[in-house]
């Protein structure tokens, strides 16, 4: 059966469902703690930081498949489904047997699959009748998303934006204002941790761990709101699952079965929603796939991380998570440039990878670059930083194929488009990039705050 460049799916072939791999698993991922008594934190805990039915979605470890509220599917629609592509071009150019595919989220105005879940948390919030959210962002396109999302429901968003990215990506920021949302840089003088951070580190050009800390402050003294995170959390890569779904049913459609998924980590949302439909059929036995988490070198979680309980902000106002991380204080030396910056990782992605279920690698930024300029020029997509790290292991696996002649079928993650991060790709162009891998002992360091919990 010929394949066409563009897997696309019927509107009756949608999903109607999420599914929720939690409940496929035998070690289940471990609960969330509450930062004060260390005891799990309880859905009433919880309450007083997120909208309830995302409550419920949370801590929900047993029901496999939650219906998408017909509201959500009627936005899914206006930009879903997206399509699977096969990368004939890239192929040719690579000369491989390799068959290369790739799931593009990058064709809504936010750039990336953040989408799939702002617009379901932003309704849960509407649903629950509250005034509006408060959330952080690094780059910037969560922070885009969920300003789409609320803007769609009514709702009013407030936007903690690292403050780096505040400052480089001016038009991130507008595009966000344009969507109603208020953007704060962080640290800001606002709210009591981001003044404490400025006192203790005067000049910090902010991180994703402070702004967090800021927005959740901000939630908890704002009558009507609560708080957002657009990665990490279970419920968020529950939404994502829309990615892996689809993209499983695409490729039943043409009885193709992939031996390889490849696709970016930072929270862990975009694989974990990507992988998800597909390690359930690992976990129940009925398939094998070899499933390949990408991060960057110089933020290596998965690699050179600890599985340990920890916060998920730097100001140690969230609930701990245990998940493979770096401690709450690592930050990323000042030349990383490929987002994926978070020191932490999905909860239940952790615990996959854990029980072996998948593996992963960790790239330098600037071969990130040079793949993702190799993809530019042959698939006609400009593709995010993030989601070049995905593209750099699947060219490194169709190249071992091309030695091989192995006809291996990849498929991978394409996230979001890069053109709000031209600054990065101007630095890789004037040459002038370069890697940093922490070393041992800086990590030894970053490791020493992590928190002690013995359950
Ligand atoms: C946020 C983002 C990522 C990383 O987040 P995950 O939660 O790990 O998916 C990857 N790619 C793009 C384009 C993003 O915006």
């Amino acid at each position: 059966m010929n394949i066409p460049y563009k897997i696309y799916l019927e509107e009756n072939e949608l999903p109607k469902d999420w599914y929720n791999v939690r409940a496929d698993m035998k070690n289940k991922p471990a609960p969330l703690l509450n930062p004060g008594t260390l005891q799990p934190m309880t859905a009433e805990e919880l309450a007083g930081v997120f909208c309830d039915d995302l409550i419920k979605q949370e801590l929900d470890d047993t029901t496999a498949f939650i219906p998408i509220p017909e509201e959500i599917l009627k936005f899914y629609r206006m930009y879903r489904p997206s399509p699977l592509v096969r990368a004939y071009c890239l192929e040719e150019k690579l000369q491989t047997p390799a068959k290369i595919y790739y799931k593009f989220e990058g064709n809504n105005t936010s750039g990336s699959h953040k989408l799939n879940s702002a617009i379901a948390q932003a309704y849960y919030a509407k649903k629950q009748g509250l005034k509006g959210v408060t959330t952080e962002t690094g780059a910037g396109q969560w922070g885009t998303a969920l300003s789409m999302a609320c803007a769609y429901f009514g709702l009013d968003c407030r936007v903690y934006m690292v403050k780096v990215s505040y400052e480089q990506k001016p038009f991130r920021r507008e595009v966000m204002r344009t969507y109603g949302a208020t953007v704060t840089p962080s640290p800001s003088d606002t709210t009591e941790v981001g003044r404490k951070i400025l006192a203790e580190h005067p000049g910090t050009t902010g991180s994703l761990g402070c702004a967090i800390s800021e927005a959740v402050e901000a939630e908890t003294k704002l009558d009507g709101y609560r708080y957002v995170l657009g990665s990490v959390l279970n419920q968020v890569l529950l939404h994502q699952t829309v990615i892996g779904l689809e993209t499983k049913a695409a490729l039943d459609k043409y009885n193709i079965k992939p031996d390889m998924i490849i696709g970016c980590a930072g929270g862990g949302s975009n694989l974990g929603g990507l992988v998800s439909p597909f390690i359930g059929e690992m976990l129940r036995g009925e398939n094998q796939y070899q499933i390949i988490a990408v991060e960057p070198a110089s933020c290596p979680s998965f690699t050179r991380g600890k599985f340990a309980y920890d916060f998920c902000d730097t100001g140690k106002v969230c609930p701990l998570a245990k998940m493979y991380t770096l401690g709450s204080n690592f930050i990323p030396s000042a030349n990383h440039a490929g987002g994926l910056r978070y020191h932490g990782m999905s909860p239940i992605l952790s615990q996959l990878y854990h029980d072996g279920l998948m593996e992963a690698r960790s790239v330098e930024q600037t071969a990130v670059f040079e793949a993702a300029t190799q993809f530019a020029r042959v698939e006609g997509i400009l593709p995010a930083p993030e989601s070049s790290h995905a593209i750099r292991v699947a060219i490194d696996e169709a190249l071992k194929c091309k030695e091989t002649g192995e006809e291996k079928t990849i498929v991978f993650g394409l996230t979001g488009t890069g053109y709000f991060d031209m600054v990065a790709y101007q630095k890789f162009n004037d040459g002038v990039m370069s890697d940093y891998i922490p070393t041992d002992e800086e990590l030894e360091q970053s490791f020493a705050g992590l928190p002690k919990v013995d359950l």
